[in-house]
């Protein structure tokens, strides 16, 4: 398939998981890609990744709870590409497994300033740009825990519950101006996700398997390419008249 051929597109938290795993299934579907991160080496590295592979792309280092370093990243996929077609805003951290009381407000104001904020800033960069243009299509990544709650990880909880709500919102406000948003919900990944974890909170070292993270009635993490699947049909025609919808990838879990 060549859906995105002379698409730009630009992918937060691109260095690593999900966000790799997009850039590269969009750039192999013809796209020019703006691969975007925190982290320099893994973004340069997804790059490499995919010039190797006859595609374009371009590493733009930002955090995404800056809003003014996500505005630059936009300006520059502009400028290197000349528009801005395809965002998925996806970035995103956990800070460990604890209950709301014990959550620590320097960990609550990081989390939520990348996973919700973060959203935010990136379709505040991109929507005006893709309403000048003529359209674009937004995808989110939420989670499981966007749409449930899940004892431990109240800050992640409300922050992808807060990225389900902005994505519906969005939706709406740009349904008649030819820019759709859409989210994921992923389940349970094999990504780096756990490294950004405090030392300590290890969720091996936790009784987890009670909780709906261990609770995928098919019996597996998914691979990040089936992520990055459901990100590119969302992103494409076969989906044009999807908007405001958060789709569960996730192996059951959400029906369960
Ligand atoms: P990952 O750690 O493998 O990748 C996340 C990437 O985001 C990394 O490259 C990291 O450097 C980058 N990043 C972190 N903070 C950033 C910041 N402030 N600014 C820019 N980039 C930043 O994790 P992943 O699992 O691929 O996570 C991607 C998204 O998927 C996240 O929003 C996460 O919440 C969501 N998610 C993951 C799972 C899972 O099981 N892995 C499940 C549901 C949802």
């Amino acid at each position: 398939m060549d859906r995105f051929t002379d698409k730009t597109a630009l992918v937060t938290g691109a260095g690593s998981g999900i966000g790799r795993a997009t850039a590269e299934r969009l750039a192999s579907e013809g796209a020019n890609v703006v691969v975007s991160d925190i982290d320099d080496d893994r973004g340069e590295d997804v790059v490499a990744s995919i010039e190797a592979d006859g595609g374009s792309a371009t590493f733009v280092s930002a955090n995404v709870a800056d809003s003014e370093a996500v505005q630059r990243v936009v300006e520059v996929a502009i400028d290197t590409y000349g528009s801005l077609d395809i965002a998925h805003n996806n970035a995103g951290i956990l800070t460990g497994f604890q209950d709301i009381t014990d959550i620590d407000e320097d960990d609550w104001e990081q989390l939520i300033g990348i996973n919700l904020k973060g959203v935010w800033a990136g379709m505040k960069a991109e929507l005006p740009v893709m309403e000048e243009q003529g359209g674009g299509v937004i995808v989110n990544t939420a989670s499981e825990a966007g749409l449930v709650g899940m004892g431990g990880l109240g800050n992640y909880v409300a922050s992808k519950h807060g990225v389900v709500g902005l994505t519906k919102t969005a939706a709406i406000e740009y349904a008649n101006r030819d820019v759709r948003v859409n989210a994921i919900a992923p389940g349970p990944t094999e990504t780096n996700i756990q490294e950004t974890m405090a030392s300590g909170s290890d969720p091996r070292e936790l009784p987890f398997d009670t909780s709906a993270m261990s609770d995928v009635p098919m019996g597996r993490n998914a691979d990040p390419a089936e992520m990055a699947s459901v990100v590119a049909f969302l992103c494409s025609e076969d989906a044009s008249f999807v908007t405001g919808v958060t789709i569960p990838v996730d192996g059951g879990q959400a029906a369960d």
